[in-house]
């Protein structure tokens, strides 16, 4: 089954693109640039990307909230925040409330990746700043934000949080903390929002493939595809068996997040980085950092999952 994958720059380099998710009902897609401080949302037939800055300090993650055209849920700093976008031109300093505060015990981590459960709960993970190009371990947690904006720290401590997925039968929860160069599964219940029997399902390592796993999506398979930061390429998973089905090469090194998108959900729209790369590095591959597509991989992906905030509803 080789099928004619073609291989897509559709914006320009920001220094760290991350987040990618679709908004099936806008038929755009948001995603970040961590250190720009910018959410970004791309119109994918007229090509034109708007952005909205958030002078508070780095956006890790956004989330358009279910049932609006201009409400989001994103990470800033370390607060949860409710922003007021509707996304048709750039704005510099847009409404914000914030929702919850993670991490209170400490100063020195940021909001990195996060995203919502079947049920519309916000995850989102936390790690280190970073201070010359390191990050210290284990400065991180993951929290589950309700719909009334309460605050659960579920696993601590965390490196660097990255990676979450729900499986389509909404009993599995994907998860990836990158320093440990492995892909986690939990048992989820969609109850509660609980997660327990943690198993490794996928070792970077001992796959010998380069780079660590970042951010990650499911198509309606089942299987994961994860970006691989320094890796050059995203890999598909199967996780039931734990093997490596594809490994797909892009023309960058930094690769940090994936998501389906596009009218059939069949565009896989991966973000990347320039983040860390010297001047000559970045000479030698001016894309680092670009949002690309990838189109022909014949699978779909799954509607992703907006924030339920109850105060809206
Ligand atoms: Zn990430």
């Amino acid at each position: 089954m080789e099928m004619s994958i073609t291989i897509e720059k559709v914006v320009d380099a920001v220094e760290l693109g991350e987040g990618p998710h679709w908004d099936v009902t806008s038929q755009k897609l948001y995603y970040v640039d961590i250190n720009g401080q910018k959410i970004m949302r791309l119109d994918p037939t007229t090509g034109k990307v708007n952005y909205a800055y958030m002078k508070d300090g780095h956006v890790g993650v956004v989330v358009p909230v279910e049932g609006t055209k201009d409400k989001l849920i994103a990470g800033v700093g370390r607060n949860v925040v409710l922003v007021s976008w509707d996304g048709e031109s750039n704005n510099d300093n847009p409404p914000i409330k914030v929702l919850a505060s993670l991490d209170t015990d400490r100063t020195d981590t940021r909001i990195n990746d996060g995203k919502c459960d079947p049920a519309g709960r916000f995850w989102a993970g936390t790690m280190g700043l970073e201070v010359n190009s390191t990050i210290e371990p284990n400065r991180g947690a993951l929290y589950l934000i309700d719909s009334d904006s309460s605050v659960k720290k579920v696993l601590s401590p965390v490196s660097i949080s990255n990676g979450l997925t729900w499986n389509l039968q909404k009993d599995v929860m994907y998860y990836i903390d990158s320093m440990t160069r492995q892909v986690s599964a939990y048992d989820y219940n969609n109850a509660d929002g609980s997660i327990t029997n943690k198993r490794v399902i996928f070792d970077i390592k001992s796959n010998n493939i380069e780079g660590l796993p970042d951010g990650m999506t499911n198509d309606a398979d089942g299987n994961l595809w994860v970006a691989l930061f320094n890796g050059k390429a995203v890999i598909q998973i199967d996780p039931k068996r734990g093997k490596l089905l594809r490994k797909i090469e892009l023309p960058v090194d930094r690769i940090t997040s994936v998501a389906f998108g596009g009218p059939q959900l069949d565009t896989l729209y991966v973000t990347s980085a320039y983040v860390g790369m010297t001047a000559e590095q970045r000479k030698l591959k001016p894309d680092s950092g670009a949002l690309y597509s990838i189109k022909g991989l014949g699978v779909k992906g799954c509607p992703p999952n907006n924030f339920k905030y109850h105060i809206l509803q």
